[in-house]
Formats: structure tokens, C-alpha cells, sequence
């Protein structure tokens, strides 16, 4: 089944909100087997409103909108919805006692522009909404399904869930979405493309989608079938083609960040980790902090930016800093060991590097960072030029550096492939 959506708001056509909804119900949907093939946002004016539901309901028999249900003036998706269908809007008594119920609770008055939200338009069910106001509403008409919700996504949300759903569950077909997603760091966009086009392509019933995200690439897989077997048998085959073709670059196979693997991973192998960062400015730390329950293997980092902070809190000899550059592979050496040293972890980071965009030299450019994993069987150190603005150097930095440790696990301090620099 195909549907689509109207994301209904004078306020998303401005720079300042975007359409958010529209995201949570396309994954909504496609669970369920519903294929979304267009999304329209359009604002608050009756006849373009008009004009979307329109030709929306001429292109498919499912359309699910948000927004334009609020009291006011500017809200006026339930009138236009009603007129397009030809039914009369009439006051619903049960909505009329629920809003002025919540008005009580609420201990304030219930102004009358309220009692718009309680107009259904003829036939239509009425989607109670007890986190909100305005009630949503479902509307059959012949063989199309019409489910108007309030824009707020706290209210869409659950109201999605627990009265939209259903109803659609009763309408569908067999036929349903099947997704695997890859992640891949260090090669870039088009390596991953040509490394993988030879394969996806030989598979027409499988859409392939590349999506370049910092510091990582994502590899959708969706098909559409009845057959669960089948379809799971087929994405399986091309994840193991995959696999070949990409080798230990893939770092996930769901949609997790690489923090979340090397988490799980030092989890798992009861390790520790502490960071001494120069100019990632503690974003390594801060990422892998942002995960709950870190404490049990971040044990700390420092940010130690200037040279003098380098030597006080990461032991890297003053000497080596002035003979080597504060940038160097010498320093990030150091301070990886410093800090596992001092803090007595099962590995220890060290970044250094120039994230620009001044204090670049034709020696070592904006983007030269070195970074460093010192760690029981040793410390690995790799130079990479970093392409991009300083934040995304500064990101890049960091994926480099959890990848160092995802892989030392790969190889479990063996002799690990040499690697390029990553970026395309
Ligand atoms: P409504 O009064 O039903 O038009 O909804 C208004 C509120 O919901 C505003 O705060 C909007 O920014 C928010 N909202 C409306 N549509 C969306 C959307 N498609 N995605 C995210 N937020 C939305
Ligand atoms: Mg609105």
C-alpha cells in the first residue's frame, strides 16, 4: 500500500522549525508495509491546503497529515479536509466535554475558540488526545483513509501509535518493507561505491541508498515482499557480499554510532580508557560520554591544549615537545601513554593535531593530526590529513580514534592492514 504526507504549518515553511513528523510516521509506516511515496508540507492558506489533500488522495489511498488542528483562525485543516469530502462539520458533544474537561484540570478557563476543536467533520472517528487539546481524526471515505493529527510531535506521536495504527494494521496488505543498514568509516563515498556497486546492482528487487554522514558512511538495503524468508535471505547474501567487499571498514550493522560499538566493546572486554586531547578539545571524551553507563570504562580524559598542560597533566617531556612540535607523532605518543600511565586505564588516547583554519604550515597543513592508542601490546600511532572545516577535522579526528580501538580488537594486537588517510 502507498501513502503519503501533508505536513500542514505556515511555521515550516520558515527557516526557524522543520517538518520533524514526517520522519516518525515514514518509519511508522513502513513497518507496517506502507510505502511512503510523497511528502508535502505546505502552509496555513485554505486553498493551497486544499489543492495538497487533492491531489494527494487522486495519487494514493493513504494520507496521514499533521498540523492546522489548533483553535485558532490559521487552523484549518479539519474545514478544508471536510469541505474537499463533502461533509458538513458538526459539533461532537463527547469532545466538547473532554476540552473543557482538561480545561478544569488544568484550573483555567476554556476560551471559546476552543470549541472549534470539537467540529468532526460528518462520519469521522474521532482520535481522543489526552496530552493535547485538539482530538485527531479518521476519516474512510470509500477506499481511501484519511487520519488528520495535531502537530506537536509529544501528541502525534503517541496518538500514531495507539489509534492510527490499529486502523491502518486492519487495511493492509501482506506486502512488507525490509531494511538492513550498514555503517562504514574511513573511505569515503564514492570508494564505498565503487567498491559495492558491482554487487547491489545485481539485485533489482533491492533498493541500495549510500548516505554520507561525518565520519561515516550508511548503507540502507530496503526491499518489499510478502516473503519474510526470502527477503531476509536476500539481504543476508548482500550483507555477505558486502562484508568481502569492505572488509573491516564496516563498524555496525544497525543504525549505531561508532561510540556505541567501541562502548560495547570495551564493555564487554571489562576495559578502560582515558583521553589526553589537544585539539579535539575533549569532543573524544564527550562522545563517549554520551553513552549510558560509560563510567564503567571511561574512567576520564584531559584537554591538554597548551604545551605546559601537556607536560603537567600527560608526563610528555618538554624537551620532545620542543624538539618534535607539539603536533607530532612523538607528542600524541605521549600522551596516550601519559594518561593511561597516570590513570591507570586498559587504553589510553592521544590527539594532536592542527584543526584550523590559521596555524596551518606547509610542513603540516590544516588537517594533519596525529593520533595515538597506547595500550598492553603497545601504542599504534597514525598521521592523517583530515579534509574539511575545523569541526569536521575535529570530528574526524575522534572517528579515527575509536576506530583505533574497534580494530585493535579485530586484531587483538596482531599486525594490523596499513591504512590510508581517510576522507575521499
Ligand atoms: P498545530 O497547532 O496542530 O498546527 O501544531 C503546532 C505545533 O506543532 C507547533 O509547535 C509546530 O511547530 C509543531 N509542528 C507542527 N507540524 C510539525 C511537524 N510536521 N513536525 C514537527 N513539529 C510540528
Ligand atoms: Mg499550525
Amino acid at each position: 500500500m502507498k501513502a503519503e504526507i501533508i505536513a500542514v504549518g505556515s511555521e515550516l515553511l520558515t527557516p526557524d522549525r522543520l517538518d520533524t513528523n514526517s520522519l516518525f510516521l515514514t518509519e511508522e509506516l513502513n513497518k507496517l508495509g506502507i510505502e511512503v511515496l510523497r511528502k508535502t508540507v505546505v502552509g496555513d492558506e485554505r486553498d493551497l491546503l486544499a489543492e495538497a489533500f487533492r491531489d494527494a488522495l487522486n495519487r494514493v489511498p493513504v494520507v496521514i497529515a499533521s498540523g492546522g488542528l489548533g483553535p485558532t483562525e490559521d487552523d484549518l485543516t479539519r474545514e478544508t479536509v471536510a469541505e474537499l469530502l463533502g461533509r458538513r462539520l458538526l459539533r461532537d458533544e463527547a469532545v466538547v466535554r473532554a476540552i473543557e474537561a482538561r480545561f478544569r484540570r488544568l484550573k483555567r478557563d476554556m476560551p471559546a475558540v476552543n470549541l472549534r476543536q470539537a467540529m468532526v467533520p460528518e462520519g469521522a472517528e474521532v482520535l481522543e488526545n489526552p496530552r493535547g487539546t485538539a482530538p485527531g481524526l479518521w476519516i474512510e471515505d470509500k477506499d481511501r483513509m484519511v487520519a488528520l493529527l495535531p502537530g506537536p510531535p509529544r501528541e502525534l506521536k503517541p496518538l500514531f501509535v495507539e489509534q492510527v495504527l490499529p486502523r491502518l494494521q486492519r487495511r493492509v496488505s501482506g506486502v512488507k518493507m525490509f531494511h538492513r543498514e550498514l555503517r562504514v568509516t574511513g573511505l569515503g563515498e564514492s570508494h564505498v561505491e565503487e567498491r559495492i556497486r558491482p554487487i547491489y546492482t545485481r539485485y533489482a528487487n533491492v533498493h541500495t541508498t549510500i548516505l554520507a554522514a561525518p565520519g561515516e558512511i550508511q548503507i540502507h538495503l530496503r526491499t518489499w515482499t510478502e516473503d519474510a524468508t526470502q527477503a531476509g535471505t536476500i539481504l543476508d547474501e548482500i550483507v555477505r557480499s558486502f562484508e568481502l567487499a569492505l572488509g573491516d571498514r564496516i563498524f555496525a550493522h544497525s543504525g549505531v554510532p561508532l561510540e556505541e560499538v567501541v562502548a560495547e566493546l570495551l564493555a564487554t572486554n571489562r576495559a578502560t580508557i582515558a583521553t589526553a586531547e589537544s585539539c579535539t578539545g575533549g569532543l573524544l571524551a564527550e562522545r563517549l560520554t554520551r553513552i549510558p553507563g560509560s563510567s564503567n570504562y571511561f574512567l576520564g580524559g584531559v584537554v591538554c591544549y597548551s604545551n605546559e598542560r601537556k607536560t603537567a597533566w600527560a608526563e610528555v617531556p618538554p624537551e620532545m615537545i620542543s624538539a618534535k612540535g607539539a603536533v607530532s607523532a612523538e607528542v600524541a605518543v605521549a600522551l596516550a601513554e601519559g594518561v593511561r600511565r597516570s590513570l591507570g586505564s586498559t587504553f589510553g588516547v592521544g590527539i594532536t593535531g592542527i584543526a584550523g583554519p590559521g596555524g596551518g604550515s606547509e610542513e603540516k597543513p590544516v588537517g594533519t593530526v596525529h593520533i595515538a592508542l597506547a595500550s598492553a601490546t603497545g601504542t599504534r600511532e597514525r598521521l592523517v590529513h583530515l579534509p574539511g572545516d575545523r569541526e569536521a577535522i575535529r570530528f574526524y579526528a575522534t572517528q579515527i580514534a575509536l576506530d583505533m580501538v574497534r580494530v585493535h580488537y579485530l586484531y587483538d594486537g596482531k599486525p594490523q592492514p596499513r591504512r590510508v588517510n581517510s576522507g575521499d
